[in-house]
């Protein structure tokens, strides 16, 4: 079997724990065939960014401080991970730092541009893989790669890429798959990629956990593992329901729901590349590798539970918006979405009926909502509301069941709070309420009641 291993920021955040994951890999590699995706060591891409962005108000003597910090780091970690092969992974590190202060320095002059961002942005990676290279050669053999090196290739602009599946498994059948079958164990960067005419590029905070999907993808892997610091996905935020408990399975349906709404552990972005070849994606957890985590099915087991989480997203707005004379009924929902497309902005919920449409937006994009608003008003009557959350209860299995909407209106409604709007998808994986987001908390304990009363 070929295994994908990817590892989160937390789970190289130093040396032990670059160890840690080095003996996790070599265990998987006693039985399966194993390729490694790391992420940058926990805070180290906020850093480079932070320092691409600010470079124009910078002094030589400022990025030579900062690469010398971010240097110290990744020597400390080495130091502490890698014992046979120090020399190469020093080495490895110093002429990286040096890349990295030239880098910096040329864009002194040019600042910051799309281009350089990412270029800086993927030095995370390209440390943290050489180290955790080191850690495993301890055990095993491997070697590393860079995704922006002729491997990951992304066929778009800076600002949304796209992954070249064909190109980039192309790429990996001569570049990945001929070392696994000497017994190399290759590493490979998370976040970056290159574009067709060979820039680096980043695909977006987070998308190691894509990169990993994509790698799977490539090699027709039999599982992705994306070892993180927690036990997997729960049935709801621990922070708001302390007894939430573990999602033994999943699936992708209502993994992509949940990530989309709240659930930070995966970006549904992640999903895709897996879910098309239908490679199951487990999640777990370096600090307690012996639990099975969570695993996300293309369909999951049918489980008793009709629902499977409970979540929410606050900073929601609701815009409603009602048809004006001027306009036939038919025409308007096709105007309205067209408006919103048009500026670029996305709409999470929608609930209709023939004359109006009620919908959320993220509040952060309250700000370009201007122009959008001007349009609307010349063919409706719109109120906007701010302050709202949306609540939404997961699970493939309501499709099967009727009566949840109605258990979730009177629960909530047992409990005094108020829902605006309710929305249900067609695919039926996700009802969602609209409820003012001072009770969004509330909403979700009270659900998570109602649907998990044994775990109360
Ligand atoms: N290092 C990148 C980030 O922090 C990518 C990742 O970790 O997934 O966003
Ligand atoms: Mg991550």
């Amino acid at each position: 079997m070929t295994i994908v291993m990817k590892f989160g920021g937390t789970s190289v955040a130093d040396g032990e724990k670059m160890k840690t994951a080095a003996a996790l890999v070599s265990d998987t590699a006693e039985k399966d065939d194993v390729v490694v995706v790391t992420s940058a060591m926990a805070g180290i891409t906020d850093l480079l960014l932070d320092t691409a962005k600010n470079v124009c108000s910078m002094k030589e003597r400022d990025i030579v401080k900062f690469v010398d910090k971010i240097k110290k780091r990744h020597l400390d970690a080495a130091s502490i991970a890698v014992v046979k092969n120090i020399d190469k992974i020093t080495s490895a590190i110093e002429r990286r730092s040096a890349e990295l202060t030239e880098t910096l320095m040329n864009m002194m002059d040019t600042g910051l541009t799309d281009q350089f961002g990412d270029r800086v942005a993927s030095f995370g990676e390209k440390f943290s893989s050489a180290i955790l290279c080191g850690a495993i050669s301890d055990l095993r053999h491997s070697d590393w790669h860079h995704g922006d090196n002729d491997l990951i290739v992304v066929d778009t602009d800076f600002i949304n890429p796209e992954p070249d599946m064909a190109a980039t498994k192309e790429n990996v059948g001569k570049r990945i798959v001929p070392q696994i079958k000497k017994g190399i164990i290759p590493v490979i960067t998370g976040y970056m990629g290159c574009t067709h005419d060979g820039q680096t590029t980043t695909l977006g905070r987070g998308s190691s956990d894509l990169i990993s999907s994509i790698v799977g993808a490539c090699l027709d892997a039999e599982e992705i593992q994306i070892w993180t610091d927690v036990d997997g996905i729960l049935t709801a935020d621990p922070k708001v329901v302390p007894d939430s408990k573990l999602i033994p399975s999943i699936s992708f349906s209502e993994a992509g729901e949940l990530a989309y709404f709240g659930a930070k552990v995966l970006h549904p972005k992640t999903l895709l590349p897996a879910v098309k070849n239908e490679i199951p994606v487990r999640i777990l957890n370096t600090q307690n590798p012996s639990s099975t985590g969570t695993v996300i099915f293309r369909e999951a087991e049918r489980t008793p539970e009709v629902v499977k989480a409970v979540t929410s997203k606050k900073g929601v707005t609701m815009l409603d918006i009602v048809s004006t004379k001027m306009l036939a009924a038919h025409g308007f929902l096709a105007k309205v979405f067209e408006i919103f497309g048009r500026h670029g902005i996305s709409i999470d919920m929608v609930s209709t009926t023939e004359v109006s449409v009620s919908l959320t937006i993220d509040s952060r994009v309250n700000g370009r909502m201007k122009p959008v608003m001007k349009e609307l008003r010349q063919i409706s009557d719109v109120r906007m509301v701010r302050d709202k959350a949306l609540v939404c209860v997961v699970g493939d299995g309501m499709r099967m069941v009727p009566g949840t909407a109605g258990r979730i209106f009177s629960c909530l409604g047992r409990h005094g709070i108020n829902v605006e709007c309710i929305s249900q998808g067609a695919s039926e994986v996700n009802i969602s309420s609209v409820v003012d987001e001072r009770y969004a908390d509330e909403a979700v304990r009270v659900l998570h009641d109602e649907f998990f009363p044994e775990a109360k």
